[in-house]
C-alpha cells in the first residue's frame, strides 16, 4: 500500500513555531532599523523600542513553555506543538486519507473471518486492555482495523483519526496466530491514544525549518561542515521516533496483558521478526516495503518490516526492553485468566 501525496502535505502549518522562529529571524533587521533611526529619533522614543525589543525576546521562552505537555496513560514530558484546532485539522486530513485508502484499494469484506478476527482483537484489547483501566484519559472512539488484501506489502498504519490499516500479509506471516496479532494490534492502538502523529507532526515540522535554516545559514559561514548541520536535526528525529516507538510498544504489551492476550507474544512477535531477517533475508526482499515507516506529513504511523528505516528501535533493542517490562505486565496476564 502506498499513500499518494494529496492535500494532506504540508496542509497544517503550526502556528507556535512559525513565530517561534520568525522573531529571531527579525531581530538583526530590527536592530538595523533602530541604529539608522536612532540619529533622528528622541530619547523617548528610543526607550520604547528598546523595550519593544525586550518583550518581543521574552516571547519566545513563552512559547515554548506553552507547548510543554505530559503525553497520557505514561506521563512522558514532551512537547505538543500544535494547538488543539491544528490537532483537529490533523485528524480531519487523517479522515480523508483513510478513505481513499478503503476506497482505492482491495479490502477483505467485514463477513469475512479474517476481518471478524481482526475486528473481535481490536474490540477486546480496547474494551478491556484500554477503557477499563484509562477511560479517563481516552477522549477518542474505538479504533477501526480495515485489513487490505496484499499478501505481497507488509504493512501497517495507524491514524489520529483512530483507524487501523493492515495488510493480509501479516496474517500470512504470524500463521493466524490470535496473540501475535494481538500484539500488532495493541501497538497500533497505542500509537493512536498517545497521540503520537500530532506529536511527530510537531517535531518533524521543527526540524524541517531548523534544516531549512541550516542550509540558509550555513553557507554564510566559511569552513562550516554543512553536511553534519544536516545530517543532526535528522538524527535527533529519528531518535524520537524510536521514542515513540518505545512507548507504544511498552504501552501496547500492557494493553495486551489487561485484555488477556499472553504479553509474552509481543517478544515473539519482534523474534521473529529478527530471524526472518537473518534466516530468511532472501525471502524477506521479496516482499514490497513502502518507502518510509513513518509518516512526517500527519497522516499516520507506518508499520513495516522495518529493514530498511532507521524511525524505529532495533529489534533486537525491542526485544530487550519487552523482556524486561514483561515483568512488569506479566501479573495483569495471569490475573485475567483467573477472572476469565
Ligand atoms: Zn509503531
Amino acid at each position: 500500500m502506498h499513500l499518494e501525496k494529496s492535500s494532506a502535505q504540508a496542509a497544517v502549518v503550526p502556528i507556535l513555531p512559525t513565530i517561534l522562529f520568525t522573531i529571531p529571524l527579525s531581530i538583526p533587521y530590527l536592530l538595523l532599523l533602530r541604529f539608522a533611526t536612532s540619529k533622528f529619533l528622541l530619547p523617548s522614543t528610543r526607550t520604547k523600542i528598546s523595550k519593544f525589543f525586550a518583550s518581543i525576546l521574552i516571547l519566545p521562552p513563552i512559547i515554548f513553555l506553552s507547548t510543554f505537555d505530559t503525553a497520557p496513560n505514561t506521563n512522558r514530558y514532551r512537547f505538543m506543538i500544535l494547538w488543539p484546532w491544528e490537532e483537529q485539522k490533523l485528524v480531519q486530513i487523517s479522515k480523508e486519507n483513510v478513505e481513499t485508502v478503503i476506497g482505492s484499494e482491495a479490502l477483505v469484506p467485514s463477513d469475512d473471518p479474517r476481518t471478524q478476527m481482526f475486528e473481535q482483537i481490536c474490540h477486546r484489547l480496547w474494551k478491556q486492555g484500554v477503557i477499563e483501566k484509562y477511560k479517563n484519559n481516552v477522549m477518542i472512539k474505538e479504533p477501526i482495523v480495515y485489513l487490505i488484501d496484499n499478501e505481497e506489502l507488509l504493512d501497517g498504519v495507524s491514524y489520529p483519526c483512530s483507524a487501523i490499516t493492515l495488510t493480509t500479509c501479516w496474517l500470512r506471516l504470524l500463521d493466524y496466530d490470535e496473540n501475535l496479532i494481538a500484539a500488532i494490534i495493541a501497538h497500533e492502538i497505542a500509537h493512536i491514544i498517545q497521540n503520537h502523529a500530532s506529536e511527530f507532526y510537531g517535531m518533524s515540522f521543527i526540524i524541517k525549518v531548523m534544516t531549512r535554516l541550516g542550509e540558509m545559514f550555513g553557507n554564510l559561514i566559511p569552513g562550516l561542515n554543512k553536511e553534519g548541520i544536516k545530517r543532526r536535526p535528522l538524527h535527533f528525529l529519528q531518535q524520537h521516533s524510536q521514542m515513540l516507538e518505545r512507548e507504544a510498544d511498552l504501552l501496547g504489551q500492557e494493553i495486551m496483558a489487561r485484555a488477556g492476550y499472553d504479553p509474552a507474544k509481543a517478544i515473539e512477535l519482534w523474534e521473529l521478526m529478527v530471524s526472518l531477517e537473518e534466516t530468511n533475508k532472501s525471502s524477506m526482499e521479496q516482499l514490497q516495503i513502502p518507502k518510509s515507516s513513518h509518516d512526517e506529513e500527519g497522516r499516520g504511523i507506518r508499520h513495516s518490516s522495518d529493514i530498511t528505516f532507521k524511525y524505529h528501535p532495533l529489534k533486537e533493542h525491542r526485544v530487550k526492553y519487552l523482556t524486561e517490562n514483561l515483568l512488569q505486565v506479566q501479573h495483569l496476564y495471569v490475573n485475567y485468566k483467573k477472572i476469565d
